[in-house]
């Protein structure tokens, strides 16, 4: 660290916070935790961090704000999740028999079809009403 800016023999124990000098623990003026140089520095320092302190404040309280709301947000959408999730478990066994019954229906009508219009065509146009029906 440097030397004292009045006693340049002295080592510094602090920096000003509004000048930035060096000063030793003789010369340090205290506000709070900021330490100065000089009185004058002080007061300004003092009017200075009075006005950012309160700007820090502002600050948290609409930091703060914000990450309820963003909490908030986060919960719903948990909520919602388990919620899904908890339908998914209970109904998991009915929901996917049901996809995989329509998933095979569907194949196996598909492939009907398929043959059906290849073999006769006349015959396809009824297939095809069918296999809307089944889509219904
Ligand atoms: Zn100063
Ligand atoms: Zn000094």
């Amino acid at each position: 660290m440097a030397n004292c800016f009045f006693h340049g023999e002295k080592e510094a124990a602090a920096r000003c916070a509004v000048c930035g000098r060096s000063v030793c623990e003789e010369c340090v003026k205290r506000e709070g935790s900021y330490t100065f140089c000089s009185p004058e520095c002080r007061e300004k320092g003092a009017a200075m961090l009075g006005r950012s302190e309160d700007v820090l404040a502002e600050k948290k309280k609409t930091n703060s704000s914000t990450l309820v709301r963003k909490l908030i947000y986060f919960f719903v959408l948990l909520a919602a999740i388990a919620a899904a999730y908890h339908f998914y478990a209970n109904n998991k066994k009915a929901v996917n028999s049901k996809i995989n019954s329509s998933v095979t229906s569907i194949k196996k009508e598909t492939s009907k079809v398929i043959k059906e219009s290849k073999k006769a065509i006349p015959k396809s146009s009824q297939m095809k009403r069918q296999k809307e029906n089944l889509v219904k």
